[in-house]
């Protein structure tokens, strides 16, 4: 047991939850907090504490990140064929079994914590605090999918697999989001293939030993690490594939679900796609300072940006601009930029050099047509460290895509405050948004008129909580179901085989 989490913990949160309406038939989960503190995964794991802090520094001295080889296309067709053939079994063993098996693998991840940190900080280059946010919200995962597994059972769903899932996950969460496809793909009863992102593989496969060992049979979990391209489409076109869960950029989705698309029985194979974000706050004049700028700093620049929920673009009221604008410039400038395994760095590294020459091209665009209004300073000096910025566009229409590191832009705005979200909804993307306001009234008026799927009013918008804050896009960001809400695992599984009626 883990003395750090009581289990009533796990589903409880100190955030007054207004609405959390599954995806359907409502498009958004509303989330307030009106302290302006989010909640967040470390549940009372602290750095501060040596005796907390210890294990982890233990781990990490140790951790080792080999480089593997990657699958080559007879590997992935054996795998499919081992996957295929022991689908039966694994979908013939009680739901309740099942959810047994996923218990134990969460309480063997919370036993290996600080190894699994060490890990997301070494291939991940995760920070400390990141790192530990980030195992917990795997271990939720795994267990809320076996509640949920036995919940639908106990509600009289028969949940059973539709063969063989291929799960395609990125690099920004590669445990918790790797882990919650894979667990709620073996929950609803398939054998699952899955793929990791390039970038990091080996905490993909200390995931996939470790479900192993809790009784997850070989044959119904194999982990195939290569190249998008190459592994991840040649999954995508086995005849074995009964469903993809892809988490990853819109365009990738859009290319397996044209993949999809033209495979023979097209239209009968379910693509759960989780993608990007060009997400917004709105702060009108009513909102409180400190909270606003402390939420823009959590929501744009924690992870280096690299979250698919970061904010993107603040739109604030111009009667308060310059006060928030001077605000954010004196918060920005304290962020320190550094090694991630370093524990009092705010911002760490991106994934890896390609990323960096990318963003870092985006940011000399960036400075060549807009103001610079906030830049930090990169003290440690490192590789791949990119100095958190915002720049002041002319208008919403200028934001023309996900920039995927700690870059913020900033709009002014005035009148109709529906106009801003009209605005927002034409980007056509739909993940998060922030509103920050003291009138109730208006923030459910905006957050009921965005075609958002997570509306966060006076808090972050980053750092969903498991089974109390579902989350999932709709428009260019995904296709829904949302992850750990009570949908989720029935796109999963197979339709309910009709009665026939005599
Ligand atoms: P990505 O480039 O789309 O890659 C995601 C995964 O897809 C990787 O495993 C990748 O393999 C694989 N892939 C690439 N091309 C493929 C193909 N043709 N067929 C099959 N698989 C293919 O995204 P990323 O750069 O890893 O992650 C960042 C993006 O993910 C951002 O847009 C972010 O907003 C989004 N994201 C969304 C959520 C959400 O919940 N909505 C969560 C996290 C991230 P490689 O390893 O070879 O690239």
């Amino acid at each position: 047991a883990d003395p750090l989490v009581a289990p009533e913990e796990l589903l409880g949160s100190p955030l007054t939850l207004i609405q959390s309406q599954p995806s359907l038939p409502l498009p958004f989960d509303l989330f307030r907090n009106n302290t302006g503190r989010g909640r967040d995964n470390s549940r009372g794991l602290d750095l501060a504490v040596p005796e907390h802090r210890q294990p982890l520094l233990d781990a990490l001295a140790t951790c080792q990140v080999p480089i593997l080889a990657e699958a080559t296309d007879a590997d992935v067709d054996e795998a499919m064929t081992r996957l295929k053939a022991g689908f039966p079994a694994w979908n013939a063993t009680p739901v309740a079994q099942r959810a047994a098996v996923l218990r134990r693998a969460a309480d063997a991840l919370q036993a290996a914590l600080p190894a699994y940190c060490a890990l997301l900080v070494k291939e991940a280059h995760k920070s400390f605090g990141d790192a530990i946010s980030e195992v917990r919200e795997a271990i939720d995962f795994m267990r809320y999918y076996a509640d949920e597994a036995e919940r639908l059972s106990d509600d009289g769903v028969a949940l059973n697999g539709r063969g063989v899932f291929v799960c395609i996950s990125p690099w920004n969460f590669p445990l918790a989001i790797f882990a919650g496809q894979v667990v709620a793909a073996l929950a609803a009863g398939n054998s699952v293939a899955a793929k990791p992102a390039e970038q990091t593989p080996v905490v993909a496969r200390e995931c996939v030993a470790l479900l192993h060992a809790a009784g997850v049979p070989a044959d119904a979990l194999a982990l195939l690490h290569g190249q998008g391209e190459t592994v991840g489409a040649r999954l995508v076109a086995s005849p074995h594939t009964a469903g993809v869960c892809f988490t990853g950029s819109t365009q990738v989705a859009q290319i397996i679900n044209r993949q999809l698309a033209s495979k023979p029985g097209a239209g009968t194979l379910p693509l759960i796609a989780e993608t990007g974000g060009l997400n917004a706050m709105i702060v009108d004049s009513t909102a409180l300072p400190e909270q606003v700028i402390d939420a823009v700093v959590q929501s744009a620049f924690r992870s280096a940006g690299q979250r698919c929920s970061a904010l993107r673009l603040l739109a604030v009221h111009e009667a308060v601009a310059d006060g928030v604008i001077e605000m954010l410039r004196g918060a920005v400038r304290e962020l320190r930029v550094g090694d991630s395994a370093n524990l009092a760095t705010d911002v760490g590294p991106l994934i890896d050099d390609e990323a960096f020459q990318s963003i870092s091209g985006e940011v000399q665009r960036l400075k060549s047509g807009a103001r610079v209004i906030a830049e930090a300073s990169v003290a440690d000096g490192g590789p791949r460290l990119l100095a958190p910025i915002a720049v002041e566009l002319s208008g919403i229409q200028d934001l023309k895509k996900e920039i995927f590191g700690p870059v913020l832009h900033v709009v002014r705005w005035s009148g109709d405050v529906e106009n801003v979200v009209r605005q927002i909804n034409a980007l056509g993307y739909g993940l998060t948004l922030g509103i920050q306001t003291r009138i109730d009234s208006r923030a459910l008026r905006l957050a009921s008129e965005a075609r958002i799927g997570n509306v966060y009013v006076n808090r972050n918008i980053i750092g969903a909580v498991v089974g109390v804050q579902p989350f999932g896009g709709e428009g260019m960001s995904g296709t829904g179901p949302k992850a750990g809400g009570p949908h989720y695992l029935l796109r999963f599984a197979a339709p309910a085989t009709p009665t026939p009626v005599v």
